[in-house]
């Protein structure tokens, strides 16, 4: 611990181009045993819209939506008794589960993550809810926080 306010790592990392990978907070993901139950905090004394409810078989997941402006809160409850949600509710309980971010290029990002060492629970993209393509990094490379890159599917024309 230090208790001053200078740090020796440089403010920003930025491409090529100018630009920082990351375009915003896309959800942050909350692991609920029974999403009705949850959602009611969130739709009745929040007063948070639900905008949908999806499963999200490739993670055995079913996911319910609020919107807040640009990103969401996302609830997730298991889908199926062998999904890995399970386990986490089993050990950690219900709390955050992850934090998403949009990138660009998910594939590009996971190779750099990769060359930068840092530790990915997908060493390849696969598909996420909204027909996104996604991939997680460790908690143990992030501070102890699950982190998804998230691309969403291009536009058409
Ligand atoms: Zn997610």
């Amino acid at each position: 611990m230090r208790n001053e306010t200078s740090v020796v790592l440089p403010f920003t990392v930025r491409d090529e181009k100018g630009a920082t990978m990351i375009k915003r907070i896309d959800h942050i993901a909350i692991a609920v045993k029974n999403l009705e139950e949850a959602a009611k905090f969130y739709l009745e004394v929040m007063r948070l819209a639900l905008s949908g409810v999806e499963v999200v078989s490739a993670q055995k997941t079913r996911v319910g939506f609020f919107e807040i402006g640009e990103t969401r809160i996302e609830l997730v409850e298991p889908a199926a008794s062998d999904s890995p949600l399970v386990k986490f509710l089993e050990t950690k309980g219900q709390g955050i589960h992850h934090l998403c971010f949009e990138v660009d290029d998910v594939e590009a990002e996971v190779r750099r993550y990769i060359e930068k060492g840092a530790t990915m629970v997908d060493t390849k993209p696969r598909p996420g809810a909204h027909n996104t393509q996604v991939a997680f990094v460790h908690p143990k490379s992030s501070g102890g926080v699950l982190i998804e890159l998230s691309e969403l599917p291009k536009k058409e024309g």
